[in-house]
Formats: structure tokens, sequence, C-alpha cells
């Protein structure tokens, strides 16, 4: 009652959650995770903040404040923001992508649930990674924090298929640095080489499409005769639900899935890292995803 009556001390200490990046009007990480402290009485709140990279000092006014809980960080600040926080673990220190900030004993971690969280939604279609040969097309933020995911966590050969362009040779370190830091070997083909990414297809168990190809126009970098029962076939693209690579994958009798699971199982694994707990995934499913 003490408390109630002075304006400047609250009632309870409600702990402070953020997305961070631009655009993010249209995330649907806040109603998820607010949704979630609800759902298991956790007193804290979620909020998305448009901050684009030249105001990315502007994070550091809420990431050093005594009530914040932890955020996530999208595009375009992922790796950015790095030089903003302390220390980072492997996920984000090999694939140099943050999408999670979590205070830890007065230091601030980055780390990237994106790999994890991909790996957690193939349990939505009974498939799994370990000991198999994958195939991912492009190499960029999403491509590397799942390549640096699928190397720690079993998968027993991962393929890039990547352009030949001016990011070749930081792609090719990468695949190096991976290969030699976990247990799994990375290699990198040529996107452009029709023979070898045929070969590709018909000798890996799994497919990604980590490229935007297939967001905004009807096409797909895998032509349809390369498809085949036996064949995983996962798209980060949810919206389009189905790009025309999912849709070939369906008609040739593949299992596939799109990037919906993966955006809630990111947002899953962000959720445990701040409050140490489960996130409610089949109410945020049922109110959010279905
Ligand atoms: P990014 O950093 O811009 O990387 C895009 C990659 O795609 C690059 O490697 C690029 O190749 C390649 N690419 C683009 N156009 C291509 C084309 N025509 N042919 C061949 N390769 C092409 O983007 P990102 O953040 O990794 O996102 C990639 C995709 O994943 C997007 O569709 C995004 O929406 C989706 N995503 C989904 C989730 C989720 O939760 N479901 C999370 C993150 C991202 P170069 O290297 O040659 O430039």
């Amino acid at each position: 009652m003490v408390i109630e009556n002075n304006p400047r001390k609250p009632i309870f200490n409600k702990k402070k959650a953020y997305l961070f990046g631009s655009p993010v009007a249209h995330s649907i990480s806040p109603k998820m995770h607010n949704l979630s402290f609800d759902e298991i009485k956790f007193n804290a709140t979620y909020k998305a903040i448009d901050i684009d990279k030249i105001h990315i000092d502007a994070v550091d006014e809420y990431i050093r404040r005594e009530d914040f809980l932890g955020a996530n960080i999208t595009m375009p600040l992922k790796t950015d923001i790095i030089s903003h926080i302390d220390r980072l673990d492997i996920s984000s220190e090999l694939s140099g992508s943050v999408n999670t900030i979590v205070p830890e004993n007065g230091s601030l971690v980055g780390y990237t649930t994106d790999g994890a969280g991909f790996i957690d939604s193939l349990g939505e279609i009974d498939e799994n990674i370990t000991d198999k040969k994958i195939l991912i097309l492009g190499a960029g933020g999403a491509a590397k924090s799942i390549i640096v995911s699928l190397a720690l966590e079993g998968a027993h050969r991962i393929t890039i298929a990547k352009r030949h362009n001016k990011t070749i040779d930081s792609v090719i370190e990468f695949s190096k640095k991976v290969s030699e830091k976990t247990p799994c070997d990375v290699n990198v083909i040529d996107i452009g080489d029709s023979t070898i990414l045929r070969e590709a297809v018909t000798e890996n168990d799994i497919l990604i499409n980590a490229t935007p190809v297939g967001m905004t126009e009807d096409s797909t970098l895998i032509d349809k005769s390369l498809l085949r029962p036996g064949l995983t076939v996962c798209d980060l693209i949810y919206e389009p639900a189905m790009t025309k690579l999912l849709l070939d994958a369906k008609e040739c009798g593949c299992k596939y899935i799109n990037g919906k699971y993966m955006l809630l199982y990111q947002g899953a694994r962000s959720f445990k890292l701040w409050t140490g707990q489960n996130m409610p995934v089949s109410k945020v499913k049922n109110t959010i995803f279905s």
C-alpha cells in the first residue's frame, strides 16, 4: 500500500524484453512472447522497437538498464550488434550472427537461436538431422546460423550451394572454420553449375532453401525432376506458406516444411534463455500460428 502511494516506485518490478531491428512493425514476436509471459505468469513485457543500422547506438539505452530481461535482434542488426555486447556463445561466434541477447552475471551474452529453432521445427514432420547429409541453398545470415547448429548437433555432412560472387571467399573461409571447430564436414559448391547441383540434390537427405527465391515470384532454384520421395525439403520462407519448391516437393512425395515453425521454435529457445522456463508452445501454436 505504501508503495502504491509512491508514483516513482512500481508495485511490481516488471522486466522488459525487446525486439530490435527494422522494419519490425509486422513482427509476430511481441504477440508470441507477451502471450507466453501471461500464460506462465512471468512478470515481463515484450516490445518491438524500430532501430536501423545508423541508429544502432540507441540499443544501449535499453540493454544496459536494470529491468532488461533480454532481446531479440533481427535484420539488419544481427551482425552489427556484436560490438554492443560483452561476449558470444559458440553458435554466434561461428556464425557471426546474434538474434538473442541475455544478461548473465552482469554481462550481456549474444546467442543465435535461429539454427536450433530450425532443427526443433523438423520435429513437426518427424525428421531429425543426426548423421544426415544436408544441402543448403544460400549462405546468408539464416543459412550460417543453421549450418553451425547442424554441425554442432550431429549432421554428417553439409554442402552449401552458393553463387560464385564477391562473397564466395568469405563463405569458403566460414565453411573451413566450421569444419575445424565441429565434427561435421562442410563444403561449398557453385549453385550456378547445374551438373554439380544435380549431383548434390541426389546425394543428400535434406534440402534447405535459405535464399529468398520463391518469396515474391513463382520460381525455384531446384528443378522438380530432381525431387524424390525420401528427400526432405525445407523452405525458410513462410509467406507464401507454399513456395514453388514446396509445391513441387509435395507433388513428388517428399516430406516438406516451411519456415513458420522455425520462427516459433527460435522464439521458444530465446524465451527459455530469458526466463529459464519453457514457452507454452501448444498455446502459442493454437493461438497465433494456426
Ligand atoms: P540474406 O542474409 O540476405 O542471405 C540470402 C542468401 O540467399 C545469400 O546467400 C544470397 O546469395 C542468396 N540468394 C539470394 N538470391 C539468390 C538467387 N537468385 N540465387 C541464388 N542465391 C540467392 O538473408 P537471410 O536473412 O539469410 O534470409 C534468407 C531467407 O530465409 C529469406 O527468405 C528469409 O525470409 C528467410 N528467413 C526465415 C526465418 C524464419 O524464421 N523462418 C528466419 C530468417 C530468415 P549471395 O550470397 O550470393 O548473395
